[in-house]
């Protein structure tokens, strides 16, 4: 058997033309939906995931850009240009590029966004109200894209076994607590698994949808997977590769080939829950413009 391919490149494709059609329909009405982006520091990684959200937005007719700090920022630098962008009118959402240099503090600086303009959701409010089923918040970008993939994809969620394998801030716990809402397309039973779960075959091998975000590359086998269950894998690693001229290479936390033979459907990585995150995030931002004339 080999697992049908949920393919995030075209359902995020779908997303983009809804996107652009709504940015199109706020353009009409005056509003430019606008979308900022801070990268603190020259992280490769986090040039590259910048530059291609902000290529994506731009692509739906979201008027984007990024303002880049220096490494050396100071807490009060960095919080007195979240205050600006939470000021300006034509800024409907901000996005804070992580990680951030190690001694700025995570939660002092994402909780200073606007909920309203916290279009990654990492904001206590919008966190809080995804625990309490608000659906005024913004929800995390990774785990609503993973929900648009399990609905476009056609699994049925409803009294299935999810297995979450990481609980991060992220993407685990937020996913964990979206699939176990009573609500279309989750209304699952959730096991939230970490490293501390013993014996973590013998839990994964019960998931009808198994999930690893976990950031171990190429951690879950066929060892691991209920033959025809639906597998999303959430993790990007690097690992060295001599042949590769960057010297490393990018993988997930599943071994595609090895799951693939045994699982009903299967994101691929690259090309899986990636492209859905961007798509969310570009959905989450035109919800901000349209909300702020409302
Ligand atoms: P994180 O905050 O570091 O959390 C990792 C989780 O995995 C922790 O809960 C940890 O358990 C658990 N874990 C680690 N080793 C394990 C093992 N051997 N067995 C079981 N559980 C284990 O990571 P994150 O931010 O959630 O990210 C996870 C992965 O997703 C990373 O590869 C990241 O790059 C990727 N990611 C991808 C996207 C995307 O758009 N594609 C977005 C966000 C993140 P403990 O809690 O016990 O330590």
């Amino acid at each position: 058997m080999s697992a049908r391919i949920l393919d995030g490149e075209s359902f995020a494709a779908q997303i983009h033309r809804e996107a652009a059609a709504r940015a199109t329909a706020l353009t009409r009405k005056g509003i430019i939906p606008g979308l900022v982006f801070i990268r603190v520091g020259e992280d490769p990684a986090s040039r590259a995931y910048v530059s291609r959200k902000e290529t994506r937005a731009k692509e739906a007719g979201i008027s984007s850009r990024t303002l880049v700090m220096p490494e050396s920022t100071s807490l009060p630098v960095l919080l007195k240009e979240i205050d600006l962008l939470n000021a300006d009118p034509k800024v409907h959402g901000i996005l804070i590029q992580s990680p951030l240099p190690s001694p700025l503090p995570n939660d002092v600086v994402y909780s200073r966004v606007l909920p309203s303009k916290d279009v990654d959701g990492f904001h206590p409010v919008n966190f809080g109200k995804l625990l309490l089923g608000d659906e005024s918040g913004f929800l995390p970008c990774t785990p609503a894209g993973i929900l648009e993939i399990l609905r476009l994809g056609g699994i049925n969620t409803r009294g299935k076994h999810a297995v979450v394998v990481g609980r991060g801030q992220i993407v685990g716990r937020p996913l964990a607590v979206l699939l176990a809402r009573k609500s279309p397309g989750a209304d699952c039973t959730v096991t939230l698994a970490h490293s501390s779960t013993p014996d973590l075959p013998s839990i994964t091998k019960q998931a009808d949808i198994l999930i690893g975000a976990l950031g171990r590359p190429l951690f879950l086998t066929k060892e691991h997977v209920k033959p025809g269950a639906t597998v999303i894998d959430v993790g990007v690693n690097r690992i060295s590769d001599s042949t590769n001229p960057r010297g490393y290479r990018l993988v997930g936390d599943v071994d595609f080939p090895s799951v693939q033979s045994i699982a009903g459907a299967i994101t691929p990585n690259p090309g899986g829950v990636g492209p859905m995150t961007i798509a969310l995030l570009l959905s989450n931002t035109l919800r901000a413009a349209e909300d702020a004339i409302r």
